[in-house]
């Protein structure tokens, strides 16, 4: 038996890696939760991306879209509960103290008087409990599995935990596992008998200030490393679960927000991301923040699916802020990812907990419905880079906002750039030989963050490309594809496939007082057409969203746009 799941599980990796890239078109429209046959026609939703379980009548409503039910790890503590009310302590989280510890965001939820305790996906019964969840969902007739909280236990980590029997044992077969020299390295004497729990309650007992905390522990980040491992294997089980008993490679997704480090750990045992993102909605302007999420993505080869935080729907919800909604969805779009219809949201503050948005109709369907019209040019198109971003996974888990702030600044400079990312002992991943040799421009995040094999291949293919290491350099030694002439900030976003070149344009001069931008006149851009693989001889459309396609003169690669509301594509299309 186990030789033959052994091969299941080989072929069902082949598939995966045959049909991942299907799993979301780029002009496809995701819905996040169900909604009723009317309002998918009115969005031309092709997808249900965290569908719950799916009944017959759900089903039905959804006809003809992909359907994902979805299992969470944090949030169905009230159905865990049910499943095993006389046991379900076995399977919670524990801090040091040996305590159960609540869901941060789900303090306001009870069941039966209990609070919303955080369940340790290293225990048998919870595991057992999703296994069965998974099971469930996929006999109930789902196309593919989202998993909330997809990190488990891991996910908890910023909280200190967790410290239950299974975990310490875990980690235990973990020091087993690992070289001499690295145990050494830990200062780890006899790792068949270590106990970390003990180890940290002796630290934190020694320190007479009282100020210490698990994480502070020297050995939290080896902790950590394995926890991150174990949820990524748990996931992987599960993705076999679900294959196995459809009998098909089923795609699966989670909600890896990629602004939140740590959460492309699992990353082979998914198929899409479609995941909370912040988005600043507080700020009451445009972010470039997002586009690092969907850069990231890219460098895994995964379409990111979005939608914003619940601090940004309540945000939303209270200011009426739909302007603000509209430049996210055009954002991912433009940037080669999605935006999840913004339907039903989950809002949530300290203060009012969990509290619901619905998007009226009217405001954000037709930005979808300029999608689906023109789907063609959403497909099938790659990011044209003028800059690539050397990022070592590591130096992303140490500074994340240092390497997001890094890149949404070379968004804002409208230079467009691919992220390439390298591997450390958490995401399983090399730089590639290709990726930099097709490169002009490198800038590199923490060079003494890259595995030893990723810096010297990245050494011996870019001794003849512009190397840097500071975003302002970067920006002064790049020559873009598109250069922009505008009285007001846009964005230029440029994406190309064979003989077609697409520039995406978005008005960034959004006015927080009327919830809209400004109507822009006179943006002027300068295209390098070599860079785009367009060929000198070219035809030039501008198709704006909520306005009629005309044809543009390009002369000496200037092309002056008639007027841009909040997003238009320039389509440059080779002669034959
Ligand atoms: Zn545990």
């Amino acid at each position: 038996m186990r030789r033959t799941g052994c091969f299941c599980a080989a072929l069902f990796l082949l598939v995966a890696a045959s049909s991942r890239a299907a799993a979301l078109e780029r002009s496809d429209v995701v819905f996040m939760y169900q909604a009723d046959v009317r309002t998918y026609s009115e969005y031309g939703a092709t997808v249900v991306a965290w569908g719950g379980t799916p009944r017959p009548e759900t089903l039905e409503a959804a006809k003809g879209l992909r359907f994902f039910g979805s299992v969470g790890m944090v949030t169905e503590f009230s159905r865990y509960y049910d499943r095993f009310p006389t046991n379900y302590t076995e399977g919670l989280c524990r801090d040091i103290d040996g305590q159960p510890v609540k869901v941060p965001w789900l303090t306001d939820h009870q069941h039966r008087g209990i609070p919303y305790w955080w369940c340790c996906s290293q225990q048998p019964i919870f595991r057992q409990y999703l296994r069965e969840r998974v099971e469930e969902t996929m006999k109930a007739g789902a196309h593919g599995l989202h998993i909330d909280d997809h990190l488990g236990t891991a996910g908890g980590l910023w909280l200190g935990i967790c410290f239950c029997d299974r975990c310490v044992e875990g980690f235990k077969a973990h020091l087993k596992s690992l070289p001499p020299q690295r145990i050494k390295e830990l200062g780890v004497e006899e790792p068949a008998a270590f106990n970390f729990r003990e180890q940290v309650r002796q630290w934190i007992k020694a320190d007479k200030t009282g100020n210490r905390k698990p994480q502070q522990h020297p050995l939290w980040p080896e902790w950590t490393v394995w926890q991150y491992r174990a949820a990524a294997s748990f996931m992987e089980e599960l993705h076999a679960l679900a294959n196995q008993i459809a009998q098909r490679h089923v795609p699966m997704g989670a909600n890896a927000g990629l602004l939140w480090a740590g959460h492309l750990s699992d990353y082979k045992a998914l198929d899409l991301f479609s995941a909370e993102t912040d988005h600043h909605a507080s700020a009451r302007r445009f972010s470039d923040l997002p586009v690092f999420a969907y850069r990231l993505a890219e460098a895994v080869d995964r379409p990111y699916a979005a939608t914003a935080s619940g601090g940004d729907w309540a945000f939303v919800k209270e200011n009426n802020s739909h302007g603000l909604v509209q430049g996210w969805i055009a954002l991912a779009y433009a940037s080669g990812q999605l935006f999840m219809a913004p339907h039903r949201q989950w809002c949530y503050t300290p203060e009012k907990g969990t509290h619901w948005y619905t998007g009226p109709t009217d405001v954000y369907a037709p930005l979808y419905r300029f999608v689906r019209e023109h789907a063609d040019l959403f497909d099938g198109h790659e990011t044209v880079s003028d800059i690539a971003v050397v990022l070592p996974h590591r130096a992303y888990m140490r500074t994340p906002n240092q390497c997001q702030e890094l890149c949404a600044k070379l968004a804002a400079a409208n230079l467009s750039f691919r992220i390439l990312l390298a591997g450390d002992d958490i995401v399983d991943l090399r730089l590639r030989a290709e990726d930099i040799s097709r490169e002009k421009v490198l800038l590199v995040v923490d060079r003494s963050a890259l595995l030893d094999t990723d810096r010297k291949l990245l050494e011996a293919h870019s001794k003849d490309r512009v190397v840097v290491t500071d975003v302002d350099h970067a920006i002064s030694a790049t020559q873009p594809a598109v250069r922009v002439q505008s009285p007001a900030p846009v964005r230029i976003l440029p994406r190309a496939r064979a003989g077609e070149a697409v520039v995406h344009v978005l008005n960034y001069d959004y006015d927080a007082a009327s919830d809209t931008v400004r109507e822009l006149s006179s943006v002027r851009l300068k295209i390098d057409q070599v860079k785009l693989g367009i060929s000198p001889q070219c035809t030039v459309s501008w198709v704006p969203f909520g306005g009629r396609e005309q044809q543009l003169k390009i002369e000496d690669g200037h092309v002056v746009l008639p007027k841009l509301n909040l997003w238009g594509i320039l389509v440059l299309k080779s002669r034959i």
